[in-house]
């Protein structure tokens, strides 16, 4: 017998899991998450730095600005409600050259725009009193940075959209979508679901997701994959929390950095190379399918004619940890190449659109019966729960949803 809900999330990374989540507390409706693989978080969720960004980064008024800002409160007051463990670390961005010194005071202007408290502007010689083995020309203090397992989130997020009756389906990876009167049926890898309405939270399939719900974004999701290479054990006291360089202004990734983890293992990465595979994490690191989605589209080249000697240098350095430790040594100095050890890695569901511009905000378009999250890099594990706010809001105004008489106002 065919299953119906009023709302179907397509996705159960952390953000399908908190939007699903904050509609069942919310509103009065059957709702299910589908899950394409056998467990939660398989994806970026589950495959990131683990940091709770403070939202120093963003453009002001930016949707990633305030959801990271609003987010990460909602994050940090959630986990003490539930004894979730993170850490506020506080984290090091530092200036290596001079050069970099006009892009450190910018990004203390952003940070102090985006309501960030504490910050504070560290001469070298302050240097070693944050960071004993750390070197620089100036860097900037940033106290509201932390550290978390996202997967525990994640398991909280799964578990408490249960307590409100909302059904997770693993292994139902959705095929495809037709639409029928007011309903949509999803032909999904376990049978036909029936549903009002969709929210499609597919990450790095979440183009192609929109395409089946009969949407037409005007962005392809191209993969960049981040490696990261593990310091070993006994060069562990190089760092007490995490050291960032400043990032490039052109791109959205935040360069290769140094992350502790909540388990004292340290990571440097992750770079960003164009990935042929979207789940390629693994040999083979190639789909005739995927990497045809990424070259055929003219964006992609359009972008490569402006940063091909970038990209080139990004490559090279993946896999090489002599070149991983030349970037770290930077801020570093000690650390050599024999301390790197590879770790793992993730990739990241880039929205490119076709004039070749690699997009820098949340984007989350709707269309018939359907929402759906384009583009949730980087912050978007911290500004999980604003996002969902966001989401759940446009819901019940395009799905008309009916409160709970107890929900939120
Ligand atoms: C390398 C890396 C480092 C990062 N570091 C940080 C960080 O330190 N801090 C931070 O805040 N953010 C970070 N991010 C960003 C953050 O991880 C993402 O913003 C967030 O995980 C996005 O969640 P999601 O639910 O949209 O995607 P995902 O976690 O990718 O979930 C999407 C889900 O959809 C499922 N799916 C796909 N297609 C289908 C289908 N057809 N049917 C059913 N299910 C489907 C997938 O299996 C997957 O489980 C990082 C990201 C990467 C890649």
């Amino acid at each position: 017998m065919t299953e119906r809900f009023d709302v179907v999330c397509v996705g159960a990374g952390i953000l399908g899991l908190a939007t699903a989540m904050t509609l069942a507390q919310r509103y009065q409706i059957r709702i299910a998450v589908i899950e394409a693989e056998r467990q939660t978080g398989l994806h970026q969720t589950g495959r990131n730095s683990g940091v709770i960004h403070s939202g120093l980064y963003y453009k002001p008024g930016s949707l990633k600005a305030r959801n990271c800002y609003v987010g990460r409160r909602q994050l940090l007051e959630l986990c003490d409600q539930h004894g979730i463990e993170y850490e506020v670390c506080g984290k090091l961005v530092i200036a290596t050259d001079k050069s970099e010194l006009p892009r450190l005071e910018e990004l203390e202007q952003r940070g102090r725009a985006n309501g960030l408290e504490g910050l504070k502007r560290v001469v070298p010689e302050e240097i070693p009193q944050y960071e004993p083995h750390a070197t620089g020309v100036e860097a900037l203090w940033v106290p509201e940075t932390g550290i978390i397992n996202y997967s525990s989130v994640l398991d909280l997020y799964a578990k408490q959209f249960a307590e409100h009756g909302g059904l997770l389906r693993l292994a139902a990876r959705l095929r495809s979508v037709s639409s029928d009167g007011d309903r949509l049926q999803l032909e999904t890898a376990q049978g036909t679901i029936e549903t009002k309405h969709l929210i499609n939270c597919a990450g790095l399939q979440s183009d192609r997701v929109a395409r089946m719900a009969g949407a037409k974004p005007k962005i392809r999701i191209v993969p960049f994959r981040g490696d990261y290479f593990d310091l070993k054990e006994s060069k562990r006291n190089l760092l007490r929390g995490l050291i960032y360089p400043v990032p490039d202004p052109r791109f959205p990734f935040l360069g290769v950095h140094l992350t502790r983890r909540l388990d004292g293992s340290i990571e440097a990465g992750p770079n960003a190379v164009l990935a042929l595979r979207r789940e390629g994490y693994e040999a083979p690191r190639f789909s005739a399918r995927d990497a045809a989605s990424a070259l055929l589209y003219p964006g992609l080249w359009r972008l490569g004619s402006r940063f091909w000697k970038i990209g080139m240098g990004e490559y090279l350095r993946a896999g090489s940890e002599r070149r991983f430790a030349a970037a770290l040594q930077k801020f570093v100095p000690e650390i050599t190449e024999n301390d790197l050890a590879p770790g793992g890695c993730g990739i990241r569901a880039q929205a490119l659109n076709a004039k070749g511009d690699l997009l820098d905000d949340f984007v989350i378009e709707h269309s018939d019966r359907a929402l759906h999250v384009l583009n949730a890099p980087s912050p978007g594990a911290t500004a999980s729960l604003a996002i969902a706010d966001q989401l759940a809001e446009r819901a019940s105004k395009h799905f008309a949803l009916t409160p709970l008489a107890t929900s939120h106002p």
